[in-house]
């Protein structure tokens, strides 16, 4: 495997033996150069594009520190996509893939742009992580991002009369892979489809929905280096210290039998803050024991309204506005609930968080949340298994009644602590989603032979509920337990870019 990527500032620095492998030029951005090496965290090939709008970058990978996109987007984002397309096409000294395999927006050019250079034999795969960020650009710029005059019309990238990096993407990739099952059903709908749901019904039979996973050693209550204590499954009551660091980080005070609700991702409209922050001030004044606590960066007027409603009840909310990650492991540790509510959700990795933590998430019934949370229900007791509490619907009443029946069971420990077993022996790690997209590059590639590092476990894959017939492709998987950047006698491996 190798991986492609964008030369950010931060991983020009973190790149092990960098090595330069290829100068373009003639790229939509001019010219640029691919810098091999090796991550620190991961132990593939990373090859490293750099151009100069990359090297521009001072927020965020997508937006500056004001929160607008990067002017140069396009264009750099085109020429990542030209970068692949002459891997693949054989222009470099790195190996020709057999997959490649594109990201979301940013990557999406390469399924048109492989057709356009005459590249056959390399298949493409697009995950769509988020239909809702689409690359819309104006459409006079698909001369100068390399896509042919046919691919710019509407049966090609052009999307209600911009260019559309990632209707390109859906349109010419030759499987689209969506990040759980209930969302790869959403997205054909008018309510989650943004406007691309035609397009998807179209090639449904080509999309592969597959659950993400998390990092289930950075998430682990028993080993966390960034919480207070740890705790397991079978010991919860080093929690409560978890707890009180948490009112302590946020300057609460700590108060006897007092539920502690927790926010924490992104402050915006898609999270349902407006929602939240109708809904809060009720429960609040409800509920004279509920504190919450407060983490997330977004839109500003929510973020007004969170410290807005701190200020009114100062030792019962409190607010980071921020992002923090050692804030978020203490936050995940330390509550008793998460409340993540949310208009659509392609996967959701915050309650999963939560649960491994036994902090029991409170969410929409959307998306991946769907797949990973499994409801309680609304009768007395909390359903056998369940991990958490769904709601649907958008307005304050519906988030409400949810905290509404969670705080009834947190009075009851018996009922919450089942609740929290449950939450925290789900298994969210890689080894299915990984063994999803072996499947799915070999079926991509049937004249090759898998060749994977220490992958006992992919021999006795279980049969999978979904779309991708894996046991036939499975069978041609063979298992070696080197590291797999060693080549071995015999084994022709199935090479993949991700980019
Ligand atoms: P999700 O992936 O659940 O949809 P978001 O898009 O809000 O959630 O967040 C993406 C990732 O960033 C998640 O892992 C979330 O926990 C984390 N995150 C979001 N906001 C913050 C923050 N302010 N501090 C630390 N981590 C955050």
């Amino acid at each position: 495997l190798t991986l492609l990527m964008p030369a950010y500032p931060s991983a020009l620095a973190a790149l092990q033996s960098p090595r330069e492998v290829a100068a373009l030029s003639g790229l939509p951005c001019g010219e640029g150069r691919l810098l091999q090496g090796r991550l620190p965290e991961h132990g593939f090939s990373t090859v490293l594009f750099d151009c100069e709008g990359f090297r521009q970058r001072s927020g965020n990978p997508y937006v500056d520190e004001s929160g607008r996109e990067y002017a140069d987007n396009a264009i750099s984002f085109a020429s990542l996509a030209h970068a692949a397309v002459r891997i693949c096409a054989g222009q470099t000294a790195l190996p020709v893939p057999h997959v490649v395999h594109a990201n979301d927006w940013h990557a999406a050019l390469i399924p048109a742009l492989l057709q356009v250079a005459g590249v056959q034999d390399v298949a493409s795969v697009l995950t769509i992580h988020n239909l809702a960020f689409q690359g819309n650009y104006p459409l006079d710029l698909a001369e100068r991002v390399g896509l042919s005059s046919d691919m710019a019309g509407p049966d090609g990238a052009e999307f209600w009369g911009q260019l559309s990096f990632l209707k390109a993407g859906i349109r010419y990739a030759d499987r689209i892979s969506i990040v759980s099952p209930t969302y790869a059903e959403e997205v054909l709908t008018a309510r989650f489809g943004c406007g691309m749901e035609g397009l998807l019904q179209q090639r449904r039979a080509d999309i592969v929905p597959i659950a993400n996973g998390v990092d289930v050693q950075a998430w682990n209550p028993e080993t966390d280096p960034l919480i207070v204590r740890r705790f397991g499954i079978d010991g919860l009551r080093n929690k409560a210290y978890c707890k009180r660091a948490l009112l302590d980080m946020f300057g609460l005070p700590v108060m006897a039998r007092a539920p502690l609700l927790a926010l924490g991702s992104r402050i915006t409209h898609q999270k349902m803050a407006d929602v939240a922050l109708a809904a809060l001030p009720q429960l609040l004044e409800r509920h004279t024991r509920l504190q919450v606590v407060a983490l997330g960066r977004g839109e500003h007027e929510y973020e007004a309204g969170l410290q807005a409603l701190a200020a009114r009840f100062p030792e019962r909310v409190a607010v980071h506005i921020g992002y923090d990650e050692e804030r978020a492991h203490a936050l995940h540790a330390g509550a008793d609930m998460l409340l993540h509510g949310t208009r659509f959700e392609p996967f959701g990795l915050t309650p999963i968080y939560s649960m491994r933590y036994g902090t029991i998430p409170i969410a929409s019934r959307v998306g991946g949340i769907n797949d990973t949370v499994v409801d309680a229900g609304n009768a007395a007791a909390p359903k056998p298994g369940a991990t958490g509490v769904l709601f649907d619907g958008e307005q304050a009443e519906d988030m409400i009644a949810a905290v509404e029946r969670a705080l009834g069971w947190y009075a009851k420990s018996g009922e919450w602590n089942a609740l929290q077993r449950a939450a925290m022996s789900g298994d969210f790690s890689w080894e299915q989603p990984a063994r999803s997209y072996i499947a799915l590059y070999c079926s991509l590639a049937p004249q090759a032979t898998v060749q994977v590092e220490a992958a006992a476990s992919v021999e006795t894959a279980a049969p999978s509920e979904h779309a991708l017939p894996l046991e036939p492709v499975l069978a041609r998987i063979e298992t070696v337990r080197v590291p797999a950047s060693e080549p071995v006698a015999g084994f022709r491996p199935v090479r993949v870019v991700a980019a």
